[in-house]
């Protein structure tokens, strides 16, 4: 059965690498028999300017009807006045709640190729493969009440809530053991359960429901641990799961180990495996429209939606061994550049995995 995909490009450079991946798609359709069709729509900033709204109507309805989504970034400082509610960011997160996509996976692979792009001693990253599994649509980013508020004595005050239901930790528990079975059978869960109630609740259903997968090792780390943990050895960690705020901070961290931020894919997935394919990057308003943003976070997004969402195995290890022979090859965008490489902009390094996916 053919499947849909919503393409939402965005702002900044989601524009350039998502046209990249458009690319991708469409070679995987005419040459591979890839059973899809895609379809447009605006998101984020290029939302706000076209009707007033980081997230339309129409918009959503496509998002909601399609069987994956494919988006490039959001943002950028022409939006940046304006009020927090109708910001491009809300685009983004309003798609996440309303889609329900709870579960955030962000693998961090350290390309052989890549070792001495990281700003770390090739052999601490070398061979680096860390599957960060995050909670997406609760957590401090969503919980009531917050806001700022004036106290009797005139001074002001913020506040946020950090909450997490039983299920709510459950179900992205659960997503997270499943994946560490697929791999090395090992999952560091990351709270902060001797300061924070509502993850020490976290905790406790992680280790609850390690007993229904015995023959995964489950261990408890604090954040900030976690956090030193993640450039002294990186390599103990396989699979991790975090809530919202600790995973968005840590997955940053995680991606530096890989040498750039353009080399990340996302997924975001509901209960029923449809998902939200990006990279994990934003806009870059600052080399936007220069054709020089690496494409390759978005195409590794486009394999990651092929493997889970579209079920095509075969095919998204294809394009992974594509990258992997660019990269072989020499070819470099600016981000990942080191001395004796190819440098290659946007356009060329899309060119180049099509050219290679032939040959994969
Ligand atoms: P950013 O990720 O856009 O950029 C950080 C740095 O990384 C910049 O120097 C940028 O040039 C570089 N970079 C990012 N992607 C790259 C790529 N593919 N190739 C080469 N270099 C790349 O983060 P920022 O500068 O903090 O945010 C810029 C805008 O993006 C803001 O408006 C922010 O709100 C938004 N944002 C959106 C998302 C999203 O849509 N998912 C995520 C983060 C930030």
């Amino acid at each position: 059965m053919t499947k849909k995909i919503a393409v939402l490009p965005g702002d900044g450079i989601g524009v350039e690498i998502v046209a990249e991946a458009v690319k991708l798609l469409e070679c995987l359709r005419r040459d591979f028999g890839l059973k899809i069709e895609m379809e447009q729509a605006l998101v984020g900033g290029a939302a706000i300017d076209a009707t007033g709204k980081p997230l339309p109507e129409q918009t959503l309805a496509l998002a909601r009807q399609a069987d994956a989504v494919l988006l490039g970034a959001v943002g950028g400082p022409k939006w940046e006045a304006l009020d927090i509610s109708v910001r491009p960011e809300k685009g983004l997160l309003g798609l996440r709640k309303e889609l329900n996509l709870f579960a955030n996976l962000r693998p961090a692979i350290l390309y052989p190729q890549l070792a001495s792009a990281s700003t770390l001693k090739p052999e601490v990253v070398a061979g680096l493969d860390i599957m960060i599994v995050r909670e997406l649509t609760g957590d401090i980013y969503f919980g009531q009440p917050r806001g700022v508020r004036t106290l009797p004595n005139g001074e002001r005050e913020g506040f946020n809530t950090m909450v997490y239901s039983e299920p709510e930790i459950e179900r992205i528990g659960r997503v997270a053991f499943d994946i560490a079975r697929k791999r090395n059978k090992k999952l560091c869960s990351v709270d902060k359960a001797n300061v924070l109630e509502c993850t020490e609740l976290w905790r406790e259903v992680m280790t609850r429901l390690a007993k229904d997968y015995p023959d995964v090792a489950l261990t408890h780390m604090y954040v900030d641990n976690a956090a030193m943990q993640l450039v002294r050895a990186p390599k103990q960690f396989d699979v991790m799961v975090t809530g919202n705020i600790f995973g968005d901070i840590l997955s940053d961290e995680a991606s530096m180990l890989t040498g750039s931020i353009g080399m990340l894919p996302s997924a975001s997935l509901d209960a029923n495996g449809k998902g939200m394919y990006e990279p994990i990057h934003g806009s870059a308003p600052d080399i936007a429209g220069k054709n020089v943003a690496n494409p390759l976070a978005t195409l590794l997004s486009v394999a990651m939606m092929l493997r889970y969402t579209l079920h095509e195995a075969e095919l998204a290890a294809r394009v992974e061994r594509a990258v992997s022979r660019v990269l072989d090859e020499g070819c470099r965008t600016a981000d990942i550049y080191t001395d004796g490489m190819r440098k290659v902009g946007t356009r060329e390094m899309g060119e180049a995995v099509l050219t290679a996916l032939k040959q994969s």
